[in-house]
């Protein structure tokens, strides 16, 4: 059985969710939060990220996380800080 691909937000490339990193759409107040998941537990809607520096760095351009959700979100403050953490781990 095939494992399902995933698309990164930022490049589009398509990997398998290991491969990837999970972003979920969290509703906070009135607003829709878009936070880090790398365990994947949130279930609510979901969009992934390659754990590269570049991509990691485009999803703070203004228009891909609101295409990825098509709507408009707001990111977590600490989110890219949080990925860029993932990436650093991987290369120790
Ligand atoms: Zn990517």
């Amino acid at each position: 059985m095939a494992t399902p691909l995933r698309s990164c937000v930022a490049c589009r490339k398509k990997e398998t969710p290991l491969g990837l990193l999970r972003l979920a759409l969290v509703r906070r107040g009135e607003e829709l939060i878009v936070c880090p998941d790398p365990n994947r537990r949130i279930s609510s809607r979901g969009a992934w990220v390659c754990p590269k520096d570049d991509c990691i760095h485009k999803l703070s351009n203004k228009g891909v996380l609101a295409r990825a959700f098509r709507q408009n979100v707001k990111m977590e403050p600490g989110l890219m800080t949080f990925f860029k953490g993932f990436i650093q781990r991987e290369d120790s």
